[in-house]
């Protein structure tokens, strides 16, 4: 155990207005009401797409397996609420593109039935392995954003010889709470999944990290965590970006990750406080990912609060629901504000990675106009990653995009903070979003290119192959020709 309460130094961030108060004293609501539709995407984690394993016109109970994992980094999709499959099509998905991805369309019955739920009352009596298979089937992902397959992890874990489980509960993003209220209803339960993953990676101890802005959370975790040595709360310091991995890890264990290396190359592991929990209904209650705490908040939002809300349903319902005043919300946005994504619709679904949306009326967006650069090198100290996010700036506005690969733009996490203390309003994190596209669409298009080149080379090889054969064919029945013919003519002679 590491216990030595000693806390090591945060690098960069910034302190933005917290925005909190309008929901962390309200009670998660569960009382949102079952939406008729739902439109479940099966792709809501990193790796591969779901396979469907049901087809239209299926009946199917709450928690039934709608698509199965594909390959070794992917998760299942199960469905949310009890009803029939309408159909399997393409559908926006909750992104700023809103680019279609495949989607199970249900149409709920209003019973919300469960399929037949078995119990494991001690899932410490089931190996490690077991725990890590039963995890995958239920198909949690990280719901702090990053959406990994939880599984996947706790097996790296496993690999790795983890020693120590980080825990986030730091939620540093400004408006959301739904990890807040989370930790202060249940409290129990999140420990629970603590130790499930604890005994999943076959790893000593855990750390759990609040910011020190949540003191209601930190008590009940605190006090739901005192049976167990193996597992600290303690409490980080209110710090944007607190939830980043590397300075949650460096601040609460002194250990810095490589910069080309990751948290499993220090003996780390992080997972966010709401994984935990739905790993603890999943094992415990055997319970598939089909919903999560959502924070609804924003100025435009006439009743903000914390619902569970089902996976599928559309945003536009929690707009209806918490009375979002569509003509003051000036932006959509899912996730926080410093990290999340604008949409540009509502009619788009709630996915695992949806901690909250934000209604955010012109007031809460508007900056000041873009000025020249004054070379106050705020940007340098505010980036928690140690870059020079004014130099990248400027050599991708010059369209230098490699050059600004080679200071460093691919280890930006697209915090935010550099542009959230630029004094010339310059939206230098838009720059680096637009670059990351820019060479994601670069490296995709030369790929197309080389796949493109090699089926046109396998082809030509095939069809050079094919004439071979026809020429060898050919070149044999014509020998076979000239032997018939000069034996018939030796025939004649005798
Ligand atoms: S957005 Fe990127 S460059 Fe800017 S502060 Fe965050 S990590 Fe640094
Ligand atoms: S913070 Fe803004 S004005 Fe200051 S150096 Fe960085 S880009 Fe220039």
């Amino acid at each position: 155990m590491i216990s030595l309460m000693q806390s090591f130094r945060i690098r960069g961030g910034v302190h933005p207005d917290p925005k909190k108060t309008a929901t962390t004293d309200l009670s998660i609501a569960s009382d949102f009401p079952l939406p008729k539709k739902l439109y479940i995407p099966l792709q809501q984690h990193v790796g591969k797409p779901a396979e469907p394993v049901v087809r239209v016109g299926d009946y199917v109970y709450k928690g039934q397996l709608l698509a199965h994992s594909q390959g070794m980094i992917s998760a299942p999709v199960h469905a949310p609420s009890s009803g029939v499959v309408t159909d399997i099509a393409d559908y926006p998905a909750p992104h700023p593109s809103a680019l279609p991805i495949r989607t199970v369309f249900m149409e709920t019955d209003g019973k919300d039935a469960w399929q037949l739920l078995q119990t494991h009352t001690d899932p410490f009596a089931l190996s490690a392995e077991e725990i890590s298979l039963r995890v995958g089937a239920a198909g949690v992902v990280g719901m702090g954003g990053a959406t990994f397959p939880a599984a996947v992890k706790l097996n790296l874990g496993r690999k790795n010889k983890i020693s120590t489980l980080l825990i986030n509960g730091g939620e540093c993003e400004p408006y959301l709470t739904c990890d807040d209220r989370l930790m202060q209803e249940s409290a129990d339960g999140i420990i629970d999944g603590i130790r499930i993953m604890l005994h999943g990676m076959e790893t000593p101890q855990a750390i759990v990290g609040i910011e020190d802005n949540k003191p209601a959370a930190f008590r009940a975790m605190k006090n739901a965590a005192a049976d167990y040595r193996q597992i600290e709360v303690r409490q980080v310091p209110t710090h944007y970006p607190m939830g980043w991995d590397r300075q949650l890890i460096r601040y609460l264990t002194g250990k810095e990750v490589p910069a080309d290396g990751r948290a499993t190359d220090v003996g780390v592991l992080m997972h966010n406080v709401a994984t935990a929990y739905a790993i603890h209904k999943a094992i415990r209650h055997n319970r598939p990912l089909v919903d999560r705490v959502v924070t609804i908040a924003g100025g435009a939002a006439g009743s903000p609060g914390n619902i569970w809300v089902p996976i599928g349903t559309l945003i536009s319902e929690l707009l209806d629901y918490c009375r979002v005043n569509r003509t003051r919300m000036a932006r959509l946005v899912m996730g926080g504000p410093m990290m999340g994504d604008a949409l540009p619709i509502a009619e788009l679904p709630v996915v695992k990675a949806t901690s909250g949306i934000l209604a955010l009326t012109q007031d809460e967006i508007t900056r000041g106009s873009e000025q020249a650069c004054i070379r106050c090198a705020r940007c340098i100290s505010a980036c928690p990653a140690g870059l020079l996010p004014v130099d990248m700036a400027n050599r991708i506005r010059s369209n230098q995009l490699e050059s600004a690969v080679d200071i460093g733009l691919k280890d930006c996490i697209s915090c935010g903070s550099c542009s959230y203390v630029c004094p010339s309003n310059i939206p230098l994190v838009h720059y680096f979003k637009y670059a990351a596209g820019e060479l994601a669409a670069r490296q995709q298009a030369q790929h197309k290119t080389e796949q493109t080149k090699k089926l046109i080379d396998e082809r030509n090889k095939r069809i050079e192959r094919i004439e071979k054969q026809k020429a060898e064919e050919a070149a044999r029945e014509l020998a076979a020709k000239v032997a018939k013919y000069t034996a018939d003519q030796a025939e004649q002679v005798i």
